[in-house]
C-alpha cells in the first residue's frame, strides 16, 4: 500500500481521536497492519533505482499531506509527526533495507508483514477510492 494512503489513514485517526494521544498513536500503529490486509496495489518487480524514485515521490506526497494537515488543523506538531511515523512504521524497515541491505526484526517486519499483504494489479482502484474518501473525511469537517 502506498505511504500516502497509510499517512491519510493515520491523519484521519488523529483527527477523530485527537482528544486522546495514547489512543490515536496506538491506532495509527495498528492501522498499518490492518490496511495492508485490504486489497491494494504494489509496485511490480523493478530496479532498485526505479523503486527509490517512485518510493521517493510517494514519500514527498505523504510529507506534503502531513504538512498541509499541520497548517490547516494546527495539531501538536510532535504528535502529528509521531502519528505519521507510526502509521508508516512497518514500511520504514523496507526503506532501511533498500539503503543498508539489512532486514532488521525480519520475522515481524518482513516475514509477517509480507504474509498479510493483499496485493492485486487492480488494487490501485481500491486505494484511490479509499484515499479520496479518507481525504474527504479529513478535510470536509
Ligand atoms: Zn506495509
Amino acid at each position: 500500500m502506498t505511504f500516502l494512503l497509510h499517512t491519510a489513514i493515520g491523519l484521519l485517526i488523529l483527527r477523530l481521536f485527537s482528544y486522546n494521544p495514547f489512543l490515536f498513536l496506538i491506532l495509527a500503529f495498528l492501522s498499518h497492519w490492518i490496511a495492508d490486509m485490504i486489497p491494494h496495489f504494489d509496485l511490480p518487480q523493478m530496479s532498485k533505482k526505479k523503486k527509490i524514485i517512485l518510493g521517493g515521490m510517494d514519500v514527498i506526497f505523504s510529507i506534503s499531506l502531513l504538512v498541509s494537515f499541520i497548517v490547516i488543523f494546527s495539531p501538536s506538531i510532535y504528535l502529528a509527526i509521531a502519528t505519521f511515523i507510526l502509521s508508516l512504521f512497518p514500511d520504514i524497515f523496507y526503506i532501511i533495507e533498500i539503503f543498508t541491505g539489512k532486514k532488521l526484526l525480519k520475522k515481524i517486519f518482513f516475514d509477517f508483514h509480507l504474509r498479510i499483504q493483499n496485493e492485486f494489479s487492480w488494487g490501485w482502484i481500491v486505494e484511490l477510492g479509499f484515499l479520496t474518501t479518507i481525504l474527504y473525511f479529513i478535510f470536509s469537517k
